[in-house]
């Protein structure tokens, strides 16, 4: 379902826009589809009123928790049921901020990633995706929705930039707390600066090194790492957000001085943030997390070196957090 749909079914009952934006936003912020001063004095027209609780079924029915997993770091990992019996994972982050998924599967393929093993199952229509928002706000605030989960929300760009018009409007949700995270694709550059809400934008870059980039993402557009900091560098600009760089630091493979060298190279008087995540590591996967000190002298060394670094632990560490995990470990306990 997409949000568009919703409009249009309470058009067809005759909702006036002004009443389709109301119960969206009481849909959007996980309260009573009959809430606000003016639709309980029975403003809305019978027809649209009689079908509330069915509207109300129908968008708690897009996406029911399966599972919830405390991490030890304040954050929460949901494994969410669709209507068809596929799941995604959300996960609860600290400070209010909330991860999604965008697709079931990935086409995309990174071959340390669970989830890029099967490749893409299907897309999640606007609603499911805003229904995270939804599930989440039920449980607590969410004042970020950071759009890196399962999927790459470069192939599911309709989607997800109607549900980050929507958030960013009913949802209530501030522009720069609205993060889009890809590995790269140039359609992103074209439409994110078009749409009424502009998102703060997270590049997966993970190597600076082309052809070891065409291996470890082998199905991503092939955009030569030099190009695709000067694309986000221009959307920075425009927007007033700095570009999060994203770097799965994974042992022996990207976490070498040529590495840093490039990094430097490419990221040196940009507008840009590094955020180093070791790896986590994945049974079944033959790549290995690099110790949390060596992770640590690579941020201080990059630092020194004029690169804004942040180095994180991924959400959820102790808890099969890696994005897929909790998905692939579900499908194995149930012997799928
Ligand atoms: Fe897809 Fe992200 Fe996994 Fe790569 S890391 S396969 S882009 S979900």
């Amino acid at each position: 379902m997409h949000i568009d749909d919703i409009r249009q079914r309470l058009t067809a009952q005759g909702a006036k826009p002004c009443h389709s934006e109301r119960i969206l936003r009481a849909w959007a912020l996980a309260k009573s589809l009959e809430s606000g001063p003016k639709l309980a004095q029975n403003v809305l027209p019978l027809p649209v009123r009689n079908d509330l609780p069915a509207l109300a079924e129908a968008l708690q029915g897009l996406a029911k928790i399966s599972s919830a997993h405390q991490g030890d770091d304040g954050s929460e990992r949901l494994l969410v049921a669709l209507a068809d019996g596929q799941t995604v994972e959300s996960v609860l982050l600290p400070r209010d901020g909330l991860c999604v998924s965008t697709q079931v599967g990935c086409a995309v393929g990174c071959v340390f990633c669970m989830t890029g093993r099967d490749g893409l199952l299907r897309q999640l229509g606007s609603a499911e995706i805003v229904a995270q928002v939804v599930l989440a706000r039920a449980r607590r605030a969410v004042k970020k929705v950071v759009f890196m989960g399962m999927g790459e929300p470069a192939h599911n760009l309709d989607n997800v930039l109607e549900a980050i018009d929507f958030l960013g409007t009913a949802g209530g949700i501030g522009h720069k707390n609205l993060v889009f995270s890809t590995v790269g694709d140039r359609r992103v550059f074209e439409r994110l600066p078009q749409g009424p809400v502009k998102p703060a934008l997270a590049l997966s870059l993970h190597t600076t090194d082309p052809e070891l980039r065409a291996r470890l993402l082998p199905k991503a557009q092939r955009i030569d790492p030099a190009e695709l900091v000067e694309l986000g560098e221009r959307y920075a600009r425009d927007t007033g957000y700095p570009i999060q760089y994203q770097w799965t630091l994974i042992e022996g493979i990207n976490d070498n001085e040529a590495e840093l060298d490039g990094i430097v190279r490419l990221l040196t008087g940009k507008y840009a943030l590094m955020n180093m995540i070791p790896y986590n590591s994945n049974e079944g996967l033959d790549f290995k997390r690099p110790s949390w000190d060596r992770a640590a002298e690579i941020a201080r060394s990059l630092h020194k070196r004029g690169i804004l670094t942040k180095l994180r632990n991924s959400a959820g560490q102790d808890i099969d957090g890696g994005c897929g995990q909790l998905r692939a470990r579900a499908l194995g306990d149930a012997g799928a």
